[in-house]
C-alpha cells in the first residue's frame, strides 16, 4: 500500500489519525452497505459517499438531475451510466476525498466501474479492497420491507427486528420514513437488476484480486467487526 500511494502524504495522515482507504461496499440492497459504512467512516475517517443518498437527496430538491432520476428509482431500475458517472466524478473530486473514500452502491455496471478505474487513475489514486456483503435473499426482503430511515442522518432502523417503529430518529431527532423503492414489488425488481447488472462485478473485481466476501448476516456490530479486521490489514 505504501508504494501505491506514494504520491500522497500518507505520514501526514497518519499524524493525523486517518487512515487513509479507497474502498467500494458491494452488495445486494438490505446487504446493509449504507449501515456498515457510516460504521467504517469513524474508524477509516474518509467520506461515505453512497450514490442513492446523493440522489434521494436531488429527488427531494426537485433538482434537474432528481427530476432525470426519479422514474428509475421508483421502480427500483438503474439510473443511467453517464448520469451517475458524473456525480461520483464531482464527488471524489472534493477536497475531503483526496484521503480516500468508502463507496456505497457505486459501481453497479461493469462500465461504472471501468469508469471508476479511469477517474482513480487520473487521481493518481488506487482501489485498496472491494467488499462484497453476503446476505441471503429471505433476509434481504424481510430487512428491506421492515426499514425506516432518518430523513437527516440517513440511518435505518428495522422494524421487524426492534417491533416497532420509533417516532423520530435516536440518534439526531429527525423525521422517520419509509423509501418509496423499499415497497415489496419494487424490492424484488431490485433484486433482479441486481444479480443481472451488477452481480458480475463480484467476478470483475475477484479477476483483478479486489474482491473480500463478509458475512453480512448477524448483528450490524458483528458485521462491522468482521470487516474492520479485513479492511485493517490492507
Ligand atoms: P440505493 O440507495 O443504493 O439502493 O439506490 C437507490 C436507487 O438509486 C437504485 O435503485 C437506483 O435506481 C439508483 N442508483 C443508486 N446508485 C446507482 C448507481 N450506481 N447506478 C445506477 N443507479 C443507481
Amino acid at each position: 500500500m505504501a508504494e501505491k500511494n506514494a504520491k500522497i502524504d500518507t505520514a501526514d495522515l497518519r499524524q493525523a489519525g486517518r487512515h487513509r482507504i479507497v474502498a467500494i461496499l458491494l452488495g445486494p440492497p438490505g446487504s446493509g452497505k449504507g449501515t456498515q459504512a457510516r460504521e467504517l467512516v469513524e474508524t477509516f475517517e474518509v467520506p461515505h459517499i453512497s450514490t442513492g443518498d446523493i440522489l434521494r437527496s436531488n429527488v427531494a430538491q426537485g433538482s434537474e438531475l432528481g427530476e432525470q432520476a426519479r422514474s428509475y428509482m421508483e421502480s427500483g431500475e438503474l439510473v443511467p451510466d453517464g448520469l451517475i458517472v458524473d456525480i461520483i466524478a464531482d464527488r471524489i473530486g472534493e477536497p475531503d476525498a483526496t484521503a480516500g473514500f468508502l463507496l456505497d452502491g457505486f459501481p453497479r455496471t461493469i462500465a461504472q466501474a471501468v469508469a471508476l478505474e479511469e477517474m482513480l487513475h487520473r487521481r493518481e489514486l488506487a482501489l485498496d479492497a472491494v467488499v462484497l456483503i453476503d446476505v441471503e435473499d429471505d433476509e434481504l426482503l424481510r430487512r428491506i420491507t421492515g426499514r425506516w430511515l432518518c430523513r437527516e442522518c440517513g440511518r435505518d432502523y428495522n422494524a421487524a427486528q426492534s417491533g416497532s417503529v420509533p417516532e423520530q430518529c435516536p440518534a439526531c431527532g429527525g423525521e422517520i420514513y419509509q423509501r418509496e423503492d423499499d415497497r415489496e414489488e419494487t424490492v424484488r425488481n431490485r433484486l433482479e437488476v441486481y444479480r443481472a447488472q451488477t452481480a458480475p462485478l463480484v467476478e470483475y473485481y475477484g479477476g483483478k484480486g479486489l474482491l473480500v466476501k463478509i458475512d453480512g448476516h448477524g448483528e450490524p456490530e458483528e458485521v462491522s467487526r468482521r470487516m474492520i479486521a479485513v479492511l485493517e490489514k490492507i
